[in-house]
């Protein structure tokens, strides 16, 4: 049984060779890459919104060298300790499925049995997250309409992407866990120094959210060092900074040949309150 339920009926979703049908006769072909297409019937799939192809490569190209492990050994144990034998877990916005897939490795290692799923508005970047070796089943849908069932996750991650909070508290059974990963103040430092006259640092916050309570604040903190253009390349073509940094500040970053910058996350772990 798939964690994928249809976004007409919100019936289950079987999956039966290359498609999803839900009992009411509704049906979802499965590309061949290996995912589906679960917007809700109002929502266009034409205008390919989301990540463009070529941001789709830089991230997988510098995420595939391991710069940021550190992230995904903290994020595969906070997983690993979290949830039983058998958790239904989502990784919200999932991008080219990089934390999805290691996350699923990891409980399917510590001799787990998850159903996990990992869903993105990017087309592009999810046939990606589609061609990896793994368990986890992926669909485009937004991230404001879900396409799986009220209180059905025992976990849900969100790395970088919108924060869709209701659907977030629909989606989290009493007692299941949410973890927020957010860039701490002084993340990619050294490369904004280049980038920017006068760099700011991000705005850390502790927000307290409907329906959820505070657990944890797991620091995650590193030094990386690229030794190539591609790759300092690659790491500006995955941050916001891409889109408005001031040419001289791009000028001066194409002409870098290595960069060593720190790396610093945020793990915000929040658990779904019960009284609901
Ligand atoms: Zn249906």
């Amino acid at each position: 049984m798939s964690l994928f339920i249809c976004p007409i009926c919100k019936a289950p979703l079987e999956r039966a060779g290359s498609v999803y049908r839900c009992p009411e006769g509704h049906s979802y072909d499965i590309a061949k890459e290996g995912y589906t297409y679960l917007l809700p019937p109002n929502q266009k799939h034409s205008s390919a919104p989301g990540d463009d192809k070529g941001m789709a490569a830089a991230r997988r190209a510098f995420l595939s060298k391991g710069y940021y492990q550190p992230l995904l050994d903290a994020l595969c144990h906070l997983a690993v300790s979290h949830t039983g034998t058998a958790p239904a877990v989502l990784d919200a916005g999932c991008g080219e499925g990089y934390y999805t897939a290691g996350i699923c490795q990891a409980l399917e290692n510590a001799g787990k049995h998850p159903r996990m799923a990992g869903t993105d508005i990017s087309k592009f970047i999810l046939r990606a997250a589609a061609k990896r070796k793994t368990d986890a089943e992926f669909a485009v849908a937004s991230s404001y309409h879900l396409p799986l069932a009220d209180q059905s996750l025992d976990l849900l991650i969100d790395c970088f992407s919108p924060l869709a909070l209701g659907e977030f508290q629909r989606l989290l059974r009493p007692g299941g866990i949410f973890l927020y990963v957010v860039p701490a103040a002084d993340h990619l430092w050294e490369l904004k120094q280049i980038l920017y006259d006068t760099p700011y640092p991000n705005e850390e916050k502790e927000t307290p959210y409907d329906g959820f309570s505070y657990e944890a604040i797991i620091p995650v903190n590193g030094t990386i060092t690229l030794p190539s253009r591609t790759d300092i390349q690659n790491l500006f073509q995955m941050t916001p900074y891409f889109w408005k940094t001031p040419k001289e500040g791009s000028q001066r970053l194409a002409e870098l040949e290595t960069l060593v910058t720190k790396i610093a996350f945020r793990i915000h772990v929040f658990r779904r309150c019960g009284n609901f």
